[in-house]
Formats: C-alpha cells, structure tokens, sequence
C-alpha cells in the first residue's frame, strides 16, 4: 500500500538531482500518505541514483518508523512539523539549489519579481538560521510558511511545500530559476523593481481564474 509513494520519492530524488537542485545525498523529500497521519521520506545518506522504493521509510507525525528498515532523513522533523501544523500540504521538498542559497548569504528574500513567483509568495522569505536537522529550523520553517508556499533557509537551501510532489518540484524550478534572475540583476548594483504591489494581486487573481486548461 506503500509502494507508490515510495517510487514516488524515488522517482522526485532523480528529479532534484539531474536538474542539479542537489549534489550528492544531499536534499530531501516527503509525501504525506492518504489520509493516514504519515508520510513517506526519503532515507538518510542514500545516493538518489541508487535509491530504491524499499529503500524509502514510511514515519508517523512523530517521526516514529512505521514501515521499511532505513532511518529517515535527518530533516524529517522539518517535514512532519509542516504537515502537523499545515493539514493542505502534502509534498515537501528541500533542496540546496544554488541561486536561492547565495540570496539566503544576503539574506535577502526573493521579491516578487515575475508574475510565475508571485503566485507562490508575494515575496520568498528567508526562515532564520539554525542548524540542519534541529528542532529551531522546522519551527523556524513552519513559521516562515505563514506567508508562502516557499521558504528559503538561512545558509543552506529551499524548502517548497505543495499539494503534491509534482507542484513541489514545478516550485523548486521556479523559485530558483527566480533567484538566478534576482542574482543577476542584484550583481549590477542597481535598484530591483517587483511587480507593484496593487498590480500583483491582480495578476495573482487573474492567473488564479484564467492559467491552464480548467
Ligand atoms: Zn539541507
């Protein structure tokens, strides 16, 4: 009953490392189960390119194994405190994409500065520092999430929260390829303008109504 989920973050993992959002076993991914109060993560230290389905643990909201053998992500603190305290999400990717990571140096947060962005967050804040795998960081993300979908961690890398995996990922495309644009135009010195602000909520609505095939 577990097998989808877990070929899921198998499938994610591959996703997040061939569009190089991560190097190495680095980064992390969730997908909340049913309706059940658990969620499959990705194990700790498991080179994506290797990683199997039973290789993916299946935890509570407390982070206590319920299925599988391997220990899950050293960040799964991170993961099961959004989905206890944020019940819409179900997929949760971190990675350490290389754009949003140097504006976390600045700690500068991503305005919204493309109408694709705007439609994640106003603008993508930058949770404070604390330690990877620390209880401060997941309460530092989930307070950080108030405001966004998306949250970009001080010294480190993103986090994207979303109804599934797929979107998370879609997330992770744009708010990085966001940052590279915000990088560049920041490296010239000059001001940065964002969409107004008035303008923004109205191209958010509209986006909302008319974007895609529905
Ligand atoms: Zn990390």
């Amino acid at each position: 009953m577990y097998k989808t989920y877990q070929q899921q973050i198998v499938e994610y993992g591959m996703k997040i490392l061939n569009s190089q959002h991560v190097a190495g076993t680095s980064g992390n991914i969730s997908a909340r189960i049913g309706d059940e109060n658990a969620l499959a993560i990705s194990p700790s230290g498991v080179p994506y390119d290797v990683m199997k389905p039973q290789d993916v643990p299946i935890v509570d909201l407390s982070g206590r194994l319920i299925y599988g053998e391997l220990k899950p992500s050293i960040e799964w603190k991170m993961h099961t405190r959004i989905y206890q305290e944020y019940p819409s999400i179900r997929a949760v990717i971190h990675t350490h994409s290389v754009y949003t990571t140097a504006l976390s140096l600045i700690r500068t947060p991503l305005a919204g500065i493309t109408e694709t962005l705007l439609l994640i967050g106003e603008t993508i804040p930058v949770a404070e520092y604390a330690n990877a795998g620390s209880e401060k960081l997941a309460e530092n993300v989930v307070k950080a999430l108030r405001n966004s979908k998306a949250v970009i961690l001080a010294n480190h890398g993103l986090v994207c929260t979303a109804e599934s995996l797929e979107s998370a990922f879609k997330m992770c495309e744009i708010v990085e390829r966001n940052a590279k644009i915000f990088t560049i135009a920041l490296s010239t010195g000059k001001p940065i303008h964002a969409i107004p602000k008035e303008e923004a909520k109205a191209a958010v609505k509209w986006l909302k109504e008319n974007y895609g095939q529905r």
